[in-house]
C-alpha cells in the first residue's frame, strides 16, 4: 500500500497513529541535527521530522513511514498545523530535477515558462483550487439539470462548415478528398434538432470550437454548458437558469444571489450604460446632456448626434496630468473617442475645458443632469448615439476599476433582455444575426420583419436574453424559430441566398416541415463563469491545458507541421507564402 492518508488528512486525534503517506517533497529545512520536510499532495501539507541529513530534491516524490506526533510550534496556516510526522523510513519513489520554477502559491516564475511545464504548474495550489472549483461547478450544474429532467447528450464535433458569426476551425476528411468537417461553434443546430426528435429538455457541458483573432482572454477551444427546452417561452428559460444559477452560488460559494435576479432590456443598458453587459456593482451611470449643451457655440457639441456624460464621484481633485492622461487614453485606438471634455464640481465653483462656452448656471445644469455633488468630476464625451454610449460605457468601467469599485467578491448578476434581432453593418452593406440566424423576432413584430425597409427590420426585438455578471456576459440564447418558412425569411433578411441557405442549412429548414416544437434556449461560457466564480478576470487557470493567446498550446507545440505522407494522404498541398 503506498500510502494510509493523504497530505492534508491528520489532525491532532491522529496522534500516536502509525502512518505510510506518499507525496511531493516541496521544501526541506535543515534545524539543527534535524530536517524538515513539507510534503505534498492535492489534499494538502504534511510536515515530515527527520533525524539527520537527508538528500531528497524539490519535487522528488517519496514514501514515509512513521508516528503522528503533537507538533510543538502549530501552523495555524495549515489544516494538518498542529501534528508532524516523526519519520522511520523514506522510500525515495521517484526522483525529480529541478523544477524550473518554484511550486509555491506564488511562483517566481514568469507565464511562458509555467505554460511550457503546465504539469508542474497545475501542481500549484491556486491552480489546483481553480479546477477543483470548475469540478464543484460542472457537478452542480448537472444535478441542477438532471433534477429538472434535462438529459444529457452528446453531439458531434465533426460537422459542417457554416460560416456565420465567428469563422470555423476545419477537418480535412480523408475519406472524402477535397471535403472538410468544420469543429462546432456551438452544438446549436444539434441541440435544436433534438428538440424536434422530442428531448424535451437537453444540456451538454460541451467544448466548442471558434477560429477567431484572439483577443486578451479568449481560447480557440472552450466550455459551454449548453440547454435546450422544447414548449417553452422566455419566462420559463429565465426561471428555469436562474434557478441553476442560484444553485451553484449557493452551494459552491455559499452565496445567494438576488431573487429575482434583475432584468434591463438591451436598450435601456445601451442608455445607461454603454453596453449590452453592463457592471452594476457601481452606479456612474450615462447620462444623455445634448440638450442643455447643443446650441451654445461649442462646434464640437454642436455638431454631435448626441452629447452623453458620466459623474465620476469624488474625482474633482484629479490634476491636470491625470485628465490629460485619461485624455490619451480615450483617444486610443481601442476606445476611439476624439477628445475628453471634463467638468469639475470643486468647491471653488465649477471649472471645465469649455469655460468659455458656458456660462456656470448652465455647467450646473449639467451637474444636475448628471447628479453630480461637489468634489465630482464630470466627462463628457459626443459623436454618433451608441458608438459614444459604448465609449462612455469604456471609460465609466476604467473609471470603476482605478477607483476599486468592482469588487470580484461582489456578485451582481443580472438578465439583458430584449435584444435587436438584427444588426446592420455598413461595411458589407447587410443585417447580421445579433444573437444567432435561428433566434426568432417577437411575435408582435413579425410585421417589420416580413417588411422589405431597413428601418423596420431595424426596429425588430428578438426574445433574446443574456445573463450578465459584473460586467461579463456569462450567457446566451433565444426564443428560436421554429417554422421552415420564418426560418428562410431570416436567411433572406440576412442577404444569404435561397441556394446557398438550402446548402448550408437544409437540413434545419427541412426538419422544421417535420413537426417542430417552439423551443429556446440557451448556453453558458464555463471557463469565464468559473473564473468569475473564483473572483478572477482570467480563463486561463481554470483551464487544466490552455493555449496561449497566439492559440498555441507551448507545452506540447502545437500547432504543428504534419508529415508528408499525412499531407499525400489527405491529398493537400502546403502553399508557401512568396
Ligand atoms: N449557441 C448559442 C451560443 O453559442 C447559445 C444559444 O443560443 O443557446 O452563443
Amino acid at each position: 500500500m503506498y500510502r494510509t492518508h493523504t497530505c492534508g488528512e491528520l489532525r491532532i486525534g491522529d496522534a500516536g497513529k502509525k502512518v505510510t503517506l506518499a507525496g511531493w517533497v516541496q521544501r526541506t529545512r535543515k534545524f539543527g541535527s534535524m530536517t524538515f520536510i513539507d510534503l505534498r499532495d492535492r489534499y494538502g501539507i504534511t510536515q515530515l521530522v527527520l533525524d539527520g541529513d537527508t538528500d531528497l530534491g524539490r519535487e522528488y516524490v517519496i514514501q514515509a513511514v512513521g508516528q503522528v506526533v503533537k507538533r510543538e510550534s502549530v501552523n495555524a496556516n495549515l489544516p494538518t498545523g498542529e501534528i508532524e510526522i516523526k519519520v522511520e523510513s523514506v522510500n525515495v519513489l521517484n526522483k525529480a530535477q529541478t523544477p524550473p520554477f518554484t511550486i509555491e502559491e506564488v511562483s517566481d516564475g514568469g507565464e511562458d515558462i509555467r505554460a511550457k511545464y503546465r504539469y508542474l504548474d497545475l501542481r500549484r495550489a491556486p491552480l489546483q483550487r481553480a479546477l477543483a472549483l470548475r469540478h464543484r461547478l460542472a457537478q452542480e450544474a448537472r444535478n441542477y439539470l438532471d433534477a429538472q429532467g434535462f438529459m444529457e447528450v452528446e453531439t458531434p464535433y465533426l460537422i459542417k462548415s457554416t460560416p456565420e458569426g465567428a469563422r470555423d476551425f476545419v477537418v480535412p476528411s480523408r475519406m472524402n478528398q477535397g471535403q472538410f468537417y468544420a469543429l462546432p461553434q456551438s452544438p446549436q443546430t444539434f441541440k435544436q434538432l433534438l428538440m424536434v426528435a422530442g428531448y424535451d429538455r437537453y444540456f451538454q457541458i460541451v467544448r466548442c470550437f471558434r477560429d477567431e483573432d484572439l483577443r486578451a482572454d479568449r481560447q480557440p477551444e472552450f466550455t459551454q454548458i449548453d440547454c435546450e427546452m422544447s414548449f417553452v417561452e422566455q419566462e420559463d428559460v429565465l426561471n428555469t437558469f436562474e434557478g441553476m444559477m442560484r444553485a451553484m452560488f449557493h452551494n459552491a460559494l455559499g452565496v445567494d444571489i438576488p431573487n429575482p435576479i434583475p432584468r434591463m432590456n438591451w436598450y435601456d443598458a445601451m442608455d445607461r450604460y454603454g453596453s449590452d453587459k453592463p457592471d452594476i456593482r457601481f452606479g456612474m451611470e450615462i447620462h444623455e446632456i445634448s440638450s442643455l449643451v447643443k446650441g451654445h457655440g461649442f462646434g464640437v457639441f454642436d455638431s454631435a448626434d448626441y452629447v452623453g456624460a458620466i459623474c465620476v464621484p469624488g474625482a474633482a481633485g484629479y490634476t491636470r496630468k491625470q485628465i490629460d492622461e485619461l485624455t490619451e487614453w480615450v483617444k486610443r485606438p481601442q476606445v476611439g473617442a476624439k477628445g475628453l471634455i471634463y467638468i469639475r464640481v470643486a468647491e471653488e465653483g465649477i471649472k471645465s475645458s469649455v469655460d468659455k462656452f458656458y456660462t456656470p448656471e448652465q455647467l450646473s445644469q449639467v451637474a444636475e443632469a448628471v447628479g453630480a455633488k461637489q468634489g465630482d468630476l464630470i466627462f463628457c464625451l459626443c459623436g454618433a448615439k451608441r458608438k459614444t454610449q459604448t465609449q462612455l460605457g469604456v471609460l465609466r468601467i476604467e473609471m470603476g476599476n482605478r477607483l476599486g469599485l468592482r469588487d470580484p467578491k461582489v456578485f451582481a448578476p443580472l438578465w439583458i433582455v430584449d435584444f435587436p434581432l438584427l444588426e446592420w453593418d455598413d461595411e458589407t452593406n447587410r443585417f447580421y444575426a445579433m444573437h444567432h440566424p435561428f433566434t426568432a423576432p417577437k411575435p408582435e413584430h413579425m410585421e417589420y420583419f416580413y417588411s422589405n425597409r431597413k428601418e423596420d427590420l431595424e426596429k425588430v426585438c428578438a426574445n433574446a436574453y443574456d445573463f450578465v455578471l459584473n460586467g461579463n456576459e456569462l450567457g446566451g440564447g433565444s426564443i428560436r424559430i421554429h417554422q421552415a418558412d420564418v426560418q428562410e425569411r431570416m436567411f433572406e433578411v440576412l442577404g444569404i441566398s435561397k441556394e446557398d441557405a438550402d446548402y448550408k442549412f437544409g437540413f434545419i429548414i427541412n426538419a422544421f416541415k417535420y413537426g417542430a416544437p417552439p423551443h429556446g434556449g440557451l448556453a453558458f461560457g464555463f471557463d469565464r463563469l468559473c473564473a468569475l466564480f473564483g473572483g478572477q478576470e482570467t480563463i486561463r487557470d481554470y483551464i487544466a491545458f490552455p493555449k496561449n493567446n497566439q492559440g498555441r498550446d507551448v507545452m506540447i507545440d502545437s500547432p504543428s507541421l504534419i508529415d508528408q505522407e499525412q499531407l499525400e494522404e489527405l491529398k493537400l498541398a502546403i502553399k508557401t507564402e512568396k
